[in-house]
């Protein structure tokens, strides 16, 4: 009887460490590893914004980039081979969206494919009646089952040119932080009031900016951000880190809620 007792507080017990104490604890493990010199340059010859962040938060995402590796599995699709330029890429750049959050907003990515290139996917939508069938060309997209696909050569583009329009990972990755409250609605979580004041500032964004396409004028954002509020919040992150001094110009308010939600802003590095 004594026996089964003590089986049974053993098995709650490691049932109990395994729940709620298992991650953190196998982290802390992974952090006391050192920091590979070779990373650390491929991080400041592939993240532009690497070597301007202020020592803390470089610290920060040298912890985060250690995790990310440790914990997602990279494959490479149609030949490509995965080496560790294309892991610190990656993990760079995704890790720059959380430096200042927690590395726990990734908990739920498991997994990176990267195609050497743009690729072609076959899109087949059904309306109940009728079928039909496209070939898309995509240069990345995300899943909410915490896959994200990536095009090299896109990648490339976003990390030598660190003020231009687009970066894939970093839109990828913006789709993952919104798919943390279950649904891809381009408001990622939010507290109380921050949700309500996120909510009108970037439903009065939104609408300007699809008011400016359908009257042809100059976007202030790339017009793919028109097209649904996910992708809205997507191409904004992409602004944010990629183009902050424009978008602040542009949109203040808008920029004030994403330094908010990424606790972090660009322009004073
Ligand atoms: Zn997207």
């Amino acid at each position: 009887m004594l026996i089964y007792t003590l089986c049974v507080f053993a098995v709650i017990g490691f049932s109990v460490f395994y729940l709620f104490f298992y991650r953190g604890w196998r982290r802390d493990r992974q952090l006391q590893e050192p920091f590979p010199e070779s990373w650390r340059q491929l991080l400041e010859s592939r993240v532009p914004l690497y070597s301007r962040l202020p020592i803390d938060l470089r610290n920060q995402l040298d912890q985060h980039v250690q995790l990310f590796l440790a914990e997602k599995s990279f494959y490479g699709c149609d030949g490509f081979e995965v080496d560790d330029t294309v892991r610190l890429t990656v993990a760079g750049h995704a890790c720059l969206l959380i430096v200042a959050r927690n590395f726990s907003d990734f908990d739920e990515v498991n997994s990176i494919l990267v195609y050497p290139d743009t690729y072609r996917v076959r899109e087949v939508e059904s309306d109940g009646l009728v079928v039909s069938e496209s070939n898309q060309i995509r240069a990345g997209e995300a899943s909410s089952r915490g896959q994200v696909v990536l095009a090299w050569t896109e990648c490339e583009e976003g990390a030598v040119d660190p003020k231009g329009h687009h970066n894939v990972i970093l839109h990828e990755f913006a789709h993952q932080l919104d798919y943390l409250d279950g649904t891809a609605d381009g408001a990622p979580p939010l507290s109380g009031e921050q949700a309500q004041q996120w909510q009108k500032t970037m439903t009065h964004a939104y609408e300007h900016l699809r008011h400016s396409l359908r009257h042809h004028q100059k976007p202030w954002l790339d017009p793919y951000g028109a097209t649904e509020p996910a992708e809205f919040f997507a191409v904004l992150t992409e602004a944010f880190f990629q183009q902050p001094d424009h978008l602040k110009q542009e949109q203040p308010q808008v920029y004030k809620l994403l330094c908010d939600f990424y606790r972090f802003d660009p322009l004073t590095l």
